[in-house]
Formats: structure tokens, C-alpha cells, sequence
């Protein structure tokens, strides 16, 4: 049984309620998760509150000791984590790899803690008057977070955040938790004390519980866009500052002018690459005019054929399963649905049958040409390895395209023609943009977020938008008068 981490301990939940984790690949149950009770995650709530006062006033340098300590510890373990990331995700071991360090890279940035709080100073505001600044940490902050990347989206949060000088309550996807008490175990290896980072598995009862604290001051929420949708105003009704990055329908444009093979090659990896199951996958391509469309196609379709998936231990997989038997049929019906809607289906992943695995949630790669604005599966995130080829006449009917659909966190362009690439940045109404990179995440000295339904809140995650996030700004106007005598004054004070 999966248990929370409370206080540093493993805390083996008394709710009665659990459910299964099972291996994608296999179809066969590995685990079971306890689901916390309200009282539960109020005690952990409570263990955040008490060791805040304490590591708030922690000396940033003494706090950055145990970060690099982190960092080292997590680059050791790396392996095993990619492990227990694929058992319960799916994906591929170099992808898992992959995840874990992108996420190491925003452990190594909350390590310059000191430079990230600094204040600003200025002498001399008045006579003999000088202010400062500076961020404090808000105190108890939590994060809420979704199955695609059970590694690295929590590293999106809690170091930074521990870093700002709050305590954090990490409630992870049910359905691979594993990895997530891993790291939190390597956390308190790396020497940070009890309480600072606690973990509570659970369902909508421990989200609810999260939303309604009045002790939390804080929550980021990674996931699908109704449910950021509702943590954010739920969250945002009980005080709470509340990020909430939801889904997206990320298009790459291809212009007449690209390398097609290039073109391809990046579509085959952004759309495919973790069966789909990134947020930032590409999941529609947007050639612009007839001929670019059809080289394209004619480039793609031998690529998704000849797609290589398996499970994660296959060092020749380039994709493995989806990540439930339920996702496997909903995403089987929405192509049915592309079908039935008139889209033409070149490739079809539907029937794919492994070997060994024949219980597996495996899928092959699918590709739609033809495929319009008004059909399902244009509309709707089908996450999962769908890439639809929708065909514009001409760049702005490609740019409107974009600017219309609600979701709004990724896209691309390629083509060698620098003006294009260079208005498409501008025009755009999305937070992330590739130019001839199909999958723009940004490093973790910068910050990830989306625009329109992608992201509900004002700060992007990570990045000095995830410090802002987690600190609120004090400003102190000094005066250390030495013998000035200038009686009450009543006008507003000024210089
Ligand atoms: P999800 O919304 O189902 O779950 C996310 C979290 O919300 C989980 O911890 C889950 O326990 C909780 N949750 C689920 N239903 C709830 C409910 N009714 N009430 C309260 N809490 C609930 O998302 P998922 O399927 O785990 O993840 C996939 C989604 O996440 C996709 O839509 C993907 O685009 C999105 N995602 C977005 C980003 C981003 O940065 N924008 C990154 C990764 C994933």
C-alpha cells in the first residue's frame, strides 16, 4: 500500500479508502493507494504550519545547502526514478530520463535561493530616510498534480517554493504515485527538516480539503482545464492565491519555404513522443497550401507506420501505452468519431496488438488528413498518439486558426523565412512559441505557462514567475533620527 509522507514519516492511511495502480504495459495491478480522509490531510496541513515559522527564518544559504544536496542525490538516483516513473506512467525509459532532468534543471535554479530573494534598496528616499524591499515566502503553499510527467511537474513547484521559504503539500496523480514518494524520500535525505514538504495521496475529497484550508495561502494546480478551472475558482473564492495551468491543442505551422524532412521529424517526435501525453505535444499540423500539405503527408505517413511501441523496458520503443484501459477507449472513440465526421484516416492505431502484452493499453500511431475546425477531433485534447493534419489556404488563415481555439499554450512555426517567423511570434495568442522547435518548453530560468484556457491566474510556473508566485512583496521606508525635530505634519508625506 502507497502511503502519504507526513512530517518525514510514512503515514499509512486509516481512511479505508484506496485503488489500484496497475502497469499500462501489463494491464496488471502493482500497487494500491490509500486515498486520504479529510482529517488525514488536515494533519499534514497542520505539520506544514508548524515547521513554517522555522524554515522561514532558515538562512537562504543554509537552505541552498540542502538544495544542492538535493540536486546531487536526485542525479544519482535518476535511474531508479525513470524506473518507477514507466512502471506506473508507461513512457519510455530515455523519456522518463528526459523528465526527471528537466526537472532536476528547476532544482538546480531554486539553488541560487540567496540571488532569487533579494530585495531592491534605495538611500536617501527622504531626508535620512532609505527603503527597502523584499519577498517573503506566503507560508503553508500546496500543488496539485496531474499523471503525464508524475516526476517533474511536482519539481515545478515544491523547490521552488521551499526555496521562497514556505512548506509545501504535494497531493500527486492517483494513478502513478510511485515516483512521487521516491523524490519526496530523497528531499529528506537531502537533509531538509520534517514537515517542509509532505505528501498526500488521495481524490477530489483531498483537493477539496486543500482548497478550502484557511491555513494554505497558495496553490499550483498542473492538469486538465475543468478541473484548473474549478481549483481556481474554488481556491480563489477561499483567498487563496491559486496558478492553474490547464490543457491544451498545440498547432505547428509548417510554411512552403520549410524543411520538410525537418518538418516531419519534429512532428513525428512532438506528436508522438509519450504516446501524445504531453501538454506540450503537437497535436495538429497546420501546412499552408495544398503542396506543402501534401508533401508533408507523404513524408509522415511511411514515419507513423513504421512507429516503433512497446513497453518501457524495449530499448527500440518510441512510444509506449496510454496510461489507462479508459483512455485507450476514449481515445479510440474520438478517432471512430474523426471517422464518422469525415476526416480521412491514413493511418489507423486503433488495432494494435502487442505480443505478450495483449492486456497492455497500447495504441498505435494515428494520423487524420483533412481534418476542420468543427469536428471533435480538432475541438477537444484527445491526448493521446492522434495527430491531425488540418490544411490552410494561406499564413493568416493559419494564424486565425489559432488565435480562435480556447486552448492556448503551445505552438510552432517552420519555415526558413525569418519575417514570417518573426510576425508569427507577435500575432500569436498563445504563452508558448517554437520557432523551427516543436516543443518550446521553456528552461527552468525562464518560466511555462499558457494563455486563454490553458491558464487560469497570473503567474506562469517556475522561473522567476514560480518566485513571485510564492513570495509576496514588503517594501520598509526607514528612519533613524538623530535629533531631527519636525513636529506632527498632516499633508501626505512627500520628499
Ligand atoms: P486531471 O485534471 O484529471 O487531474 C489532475 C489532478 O486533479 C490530479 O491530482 C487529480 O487527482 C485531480 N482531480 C481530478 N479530478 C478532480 C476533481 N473532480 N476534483 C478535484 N480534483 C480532481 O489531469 P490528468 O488526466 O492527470 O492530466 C492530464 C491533463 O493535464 C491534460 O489535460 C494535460 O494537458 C494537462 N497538463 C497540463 C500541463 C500544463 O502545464 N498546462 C502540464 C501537464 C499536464
Amino acid at each position: 500500500m502507497i502511503s502519504n509522507l507526513v512530517n518525514g514519516l510514512s503515514v499509512a492511511s486509516q481512511s479505508g479508502n484506496s485503488q489500484p495502480v496497475f502497469n499500462p504495459a501489463t494491464g496488471e495491478q502493482v500497487d494500491d493507494l490509500a486515498l486520504s480522509s479529510v482529517d488525514e490531510v488536515n494533519q499534514a496541513i497542520d505539520a506544514a504550519a508548524a515547521a513554517a515559522p522555522a524554515w522561514a527564518a532558515t538562512p537562504p544559504l543554509k537552505r541552498a545547502g540542502m538544495m544542492f544536496k538535493f540536486n546531487e542525490l536526485l542525479g544519482k538516483r535518476a535511474d531508479d526514478i525513470a524506473r518507477a516513473i514507466s512502471r506506473e506512467h508507461g513512457k519510455t525509459h530515455d523519456d522518463a530520463l528526459g523528465e526527471v532532468q528537466r526537472g532536476k534543471e528547476v532544482v538546480e535554479y531554486a539553488c541560487g535561493i540567496p540571488s532569487l530573494l533579494k530585495g531592491e534598496f534605495s538611500r536617501n528616499v527622504g531626508p535620512q530616510i532609505d527603503s527597502f524591499s523584499d519577498r517573503q515566502p506566503l507560508g503553508v503553499v500546496a500543488g496539485i498534480t496531474p499523471f503525464n510527467f508524475p516526476a517533474m511537474v511536482p519539481l515545478w513547484m515544491y523547490p521552488v517554493a521551499v526555496a521562497c521559504g514556505n512548506t509545501f503539500i504535494l497531493k500527486p496523480s492517483e494513478r502513478d504515485p510511485s515516483a512521487v514518494n521516491l523524490i519526496a524520500e530523497i528531499f529528506h535525505e537531502a537533509g531538509f527538516p520534517p514537515g517542509v514538504l509532505n505528501v498526500v495521496h488521495g481524490d477530489k475529497t483531498a483537493v477539496d480539503t486543500i482548497l478550502d484550508s484557511p491555513i494554505i495561502q497558495a496553490v499550483s494546480f498542473v492538469g486538465s482545464t475543468p478541473i484548473a478551472e474549478y481549483v481556481y475558482q474554488r481556491g480563489s473564492a477561499s483567498g487563496k492565491r491559486v496558478q492553474a495551468l490547464g490543457g491544451a491543442k498545440n498547432h505547428m505551422v509548417v510554411l512552403p519555404d520549410a524543411d520538410m524532412q525537418q518538418a516531419a521529424e519534429a512532428l513525428m517526435g512532438a506528436g508522438y513522443g509519450s504516446a501524445g501525453e504531453r501538454c506540450m505535444a503537437i497535436s495538429v499540423a497546420v501546412p499552408v497550401g495544398e503542396k506543402t500539405a501534401d508533401q508533408l503527408v507523404e513524408k509522415l505517413v511511411p514515419m507513423v507506420e513504421a512507429l516503433k511501441v512497446g513497453p518501457a523496458d524495449d530499448a527500440d520503443a518510441e512510444m509506449g501505452p496510454v496510461i489507462t484501459r479508459d483512455a485507450k477507449e476514449r481515445i479510440s472513440g474520438l478517432i471512430d468519431s474523426g471517422v464518422n465526421q469525415g476526416a480521412e484516416l491514413l493511418v489507423d492505431g486503433r488495432s494494435l496488438s502487442l505480443q505478450g502484452y495483449e492486456n497492455g493499453y497500447f495504441l498505435g500511431g494515428s494520423l487524420f488528413d483533412k481534418v476542420t475546425t468543427e469536428m471533435d477531433i480538432y475541438k477537444q485534447e484527445i491526448f493521446g498518439p492522434v495527430l491531425s493534419v488540418v490544411r490552410a489556404n494561406d499564413y493568416s488563415e493559419a494564424v486565425d486558426m489559432i488565435n480562435r481555439h480556447e486552448y492556448g499554450n503551445g505552438t510552432a512555426i517552420f519555415t526558413r523565412d525569418g519575417d514570417a517567423a518573426r510576425d508569427f511570434a507577435d500575432r500569436i495568442q498563445i504563452g508558448m512559441v517554437g520557432v523551427n522547435v516543436p516543443i518550446p518548453v521553456p528552461v527552468a530560468y525562464h518560466s511555462f505557462g499558457g494563455w486563454k484556457r490553458s491558464l487560469f491566474g497570473d503567474h506562469s510556473i517556475y522561473g522567476p514567475e514560480g518566485v513571485h508566485f510564492y513570495t509576496r512583496l514588503k517594501t520598509i521606508t526607514a528612519r533613524w533620527p538623530s535629533g531631527i525635530k519636525d513636529g506632527a505634519a498632516y499633508a501626505f508625506p512627500t520628499t
